[in-house]
C-alpha cells in the first residue's frame, strides 16, 4: 500500500502539488516493521496517510506553507494526533500543502506552488487543506488529516469530491497544531467515503491533558452510527443557506438531495439562522485578533528563518517578518492588531464577541427541535485558478457557510451530492449539535 501510494504520487502529483515534504525512506522502513508483526486487526493498520503541514511532525519538516519555516526541518515532538495515528499503525507518507498558516479558500496563498483540483486542474482545490482534499481525491493517499478553522476542511473536502469532517470544538487535541485562531482551530479527517471518516475520528477523538481545551467527553463508536436508518429525523434546512449567492446547481443539488432523506423517512423544514448575515464580519475580526496575537512567537528567534540583512534586534524581528510572511498573513496581522489595540477592542472585537454568542443561540434554539441542520458547503462549485485573487473580500465571501459552525463550535460534515455546471462536485453540509458527530455521520452514512 505504502509503495502504491509513492507511485500514485510520482505519476500525479506533478500536475496536483498536494505534497510539500515526503516522507518515504521513513515511510517504507515503517510498513516493512508494520509486515513482520503478527496483529494486523487494528482498523487503520498500514494505511497510507498524508498530513496538513501545519500538523507539527516529529523529524519531519512542517512548513505552514510559509516561507518563514522554510528551513524548520527537525521538529522535536509530534502533535497528539500524530502519537494517536502511530499507535494505531497509520504511516506518515508526507506532508501536505496549504494556504499560509492556514488563511485562504483556494491554496492560492501557499508560499510554494499552488495545489491543482484533481477533476480540473485549472480549478482550485479549495483551502486551507486544499493538498489534504486533493490528496485523497488524487488517490495519493487513503486518507489525510487537515485543520478547519473557518470552513479549511469542509470547503476543499466539497470542491474536491470527497468527506470532510470538522469535529465539535474540543473534540479532538490540537497540541502540535500550529494555532491560526485558537478558540476556533479543529483538526479533522478528509476521506473518500463515510465510514473511514468515522474510523479515523475514532482514532484521533478524546480528551489530551496537553490540550486545555480538549473535552474530557467519552469517545463514541463513530462507526456504530452507521446503521443507515434515518427515519424520522428531523432536518432543519436554514434559509439563508440557500439564499441569494448561492448557485442554481448548487441549490438543485441540496434539493435533491433532501427528497432521498424523505424517501428514506426523514422529514425536512426551512428554518432561520438570523445571525447568521454577521458571521463572516465577526469571524474575520475574531479569527484575525487571535492570529496577530499566534503570530507574534514568529519573531526570527525561536523558530525558522532570520533575516539576514538586519543591523540591531529590532530590526531583525521586522526584517524577518516583513521577508518570512506572505501579504495575506501580514493582511490578517495587521487587521488582528487594530482590532485589538486600546481604544477598538470595545467597539471591535468585544462586539464581534458578542455576535458570536447570538450565532450559537441561533443553533442551540433549532437543535432544540432538529436533529441536524442541512445546507451546502459552499456557494458554488470549485472556481478557477486566479479568479478571485484580485479582491480578499471575494475570496472571505466564499467562507460564508462555514463559518458560523467554527463559530458556535459545533460538528460540520461536507460529503458529495451532485456536480456544478462546470462538472466539478457539489458539497452537502450536515451540521449536529455539540458533540453529536455521531448524528451527523448517520445521516452522512445514509445519504451516501
Ligand atoms: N478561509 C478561511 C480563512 O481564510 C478559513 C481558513 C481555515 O479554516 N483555516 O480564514
Amino acid at each position: 500500500l505504502v509503495k502504491t501510494s509513492y507511485e500514485q504520487i510520482r505519476k500525479v502529483d506533478g500536475d496536483v502539488k498536494a505534497f510539500l515534504t515526503l516522507n518515504e525512506e521513513e515511510a517504507l522502513a515503517q510498513a516493512r516493521e508494520l509486515d513482520k508483526l503478527e496483529d494486523k486487526s487494528q482498523a487503520l493498520f498500514g494505511m497510507p496517510a498524508g498530513i496538513k503541514d501545519n500538523i507539527v511532525t516529529k523529524g519531519l519538516r512542517t512548513t505552514c506553507a510559509s516561507q518563514f519555516l522554510d528551513n524548520f526541518e527537525d521538529p522535536l515532538y509530534d502533535a497528539t494526533v500524530m502519537d494517536k495515528l502511530n499507535e494505531a499503525k497509520v504511516v506518515n507518507i508526507g506532508k501536505l500543502n496549504m494556504d499560509e498558516f492556514a488563511m485562504g479558500s483556494s491554496n492560492e496563498n501557499s508560499s510554494y506552488e499552488s495545489t491543482r483540483n484533481p477533476w480540473n486542474t485549472d480549478y482550485v482545490p479549495g483551502g486551507s487543506s486544499g493538498g489534504s482534499a486533493a490528496s485523497v481525491a488524487a488517490g495519493e493517499v487513503l486518507f489525510s488529516l487537515g485543520s478547519d478553522t473557518g470552513g479549511s476542511i469542509r470547503q476543499p473536502a466539497a470542491y474536491c469530491g470527497v468527506v470532510g469532517m470538522k469535529p465539535t470544538y474540543g473534540r479532538v487535541s490540537r497540541f502540535g497544531l500550529v494555532a491560526f485562531a485558537s478558540s476556533l482551530d479543529q483538526i479533522g479527517p478528509l476521506t473518500r467515503n463515510v465510514e473511514d471518516n468515522a474510523r479515523v475520528m475514532e482514532v484521533i477523538a478524546g480528551h489530551d491533558v496537553k490540550d486545555s481545551t480538549s473535552a474530557a467527553v467519552e469517545v463514541p463508536k463513530f462507526t456504530e452510527a452507521l446503521t443507515g436508518d434515518v427515519k424520522g429525523m428531523k432536518i432543519a434546512v436554514p434559509k439563508e443557506y440557500l439564499a441569494e449567492g448561492v448557485a442554481p446547481e448548487v441549490k438543485e443539488s441540496i434539493m435533491n438531495a433532501l427528497k432521498v432523506y424523505e424517501s428514506l423517512g426523514a422529514t425536512w423544514e426551512e428554518v432561520s439562522l438570523p445571525h447568521s448575515k454577521y458571521a463572516l464580519s465577526a469571524y474575520y475580526l475574531i479569527a484575525s485578533s487571535e492570529a496577530s496575537a499566534n503570530l507574534a512567537r514568529f519573531d526570527g528567534v525561536r523558530y525558522g528563518v532570520r533575516s539576514e540583512n538586519a543591523e540591531n534586534m529590532i530590526d531583525m524581528f521586522k526584517k524577518s517578518r516583513s521577508e518570512g510572511f506572505g501579504d495575506e498573513v501580514k493582511r490578517r496581522i495587521m487587521l488582528g492588531t487594530f482590532a485589538l489595540s486600546s481604544g477598538y477592542y470595545d467597539a471591535y472585537y468585544k462586539k464581534a464577541q458578542k455576535v458570536r454568542t447570538l450565532i450559537k443561540q441561533d443553533f442551540d434554539e433549532i437543535f432544540a427541535s432538529y436533529d441536524v441542520v442541512v445546507g451546502p458547503t459552499a456557494p458554488t462549485p470549485a472556481f478557477r485558478v486566479g479568479e478571485k485573487t484580485e479582491d480578499p473580500m471575494t475570496m472571505y465571501a466564499n467562507d460564508i457557510l462555514t463559518i458560523p459552525v467554527n463559530l458556535a463550535g459545533v460538528p460540520g460534515i461536507s460529503i458529495p451530492c451532485g456536480f456544478g455546471e462546470n462538472g466539478l462536485p457539489v458539497g452537502l453540509q450536515i451540521i449536529g449539535q455539540h458533540f453529536d458527530e455521531e448524528r451527523v455521520y448517520r445521516a452522512a452514512h445514509a445519504f451516501e
